[in-house]
């Protein structure tokens, strides 16, 4: 995960700037509700964030529409990484808050194409609780489901 955190103010952060035009990026395609440009660090050739145009700061502050959008912009970048690139992998990542890793404070999705070895990580601690701490988890959960 890189180190650098974006401290601009909502509606003046780094990938506002983007969308308006306002700093450059190698932009790929844009629609509505979603830009898609390479992103600055290329941890493998073909990189990109696909972002809302709107400022929103994660998962949770996107519309139901936007969130499509994202997914269906980022299928298409896949596609094009897909031609263009083609890696034997490819990772989707989305990171929420500090602590889920995000540094640039506006929502945006890494579309990152991938290979054996790549140096590519996250850690992922498997706990494996018995199977009555799941349903717990699970039942705790449905209850907090919206319509
Ligand atoms: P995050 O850690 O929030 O998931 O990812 C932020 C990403 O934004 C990083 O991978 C970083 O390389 C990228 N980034 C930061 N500043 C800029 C910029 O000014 N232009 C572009 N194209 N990418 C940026
Ligand atoms: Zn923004």
């Amino acid at each position: 995960m890189p180190n650098f955190v974006d401290p601009s103010p909502p509606g003046q952060c780094i990938f506002c700037r983007i969308v308006s035009g306002e700093i450059p990026a190698a932009k790929v395609y844009e629609d509505a509700l979603t830009i898609a440009f390479m992103d600055i660090g290329q941890v493998n050739p073909g990189h990109v964030l696909v972002a809302s145009k709107r400022h929103a700061v994660t998962l949770l502050d996107l519309t139901t529409e936007e969130c499509a959008a994202v997914m269906q912009t980022a299928q298409r970048i896949a596609q094009a990484i897909g031609r263009e690139f083609d890696p034997p992998g490819l990772t989707l990542l989305q990171a929420n808050g500090p602590e889920g890793g995000q540094t640039v404070f506006h929502f945006h999705m890494h579309v990152v194409p991938r290979y054996a070895e790549d140096g590519v990580g996250l850690l992922w601690p498997r706990k494996e609780p018995p199977v009555a701490v799941l349903q717990d988890y699970a039942a705790r959960l449905r209850d907090k489901l919206g319509t």
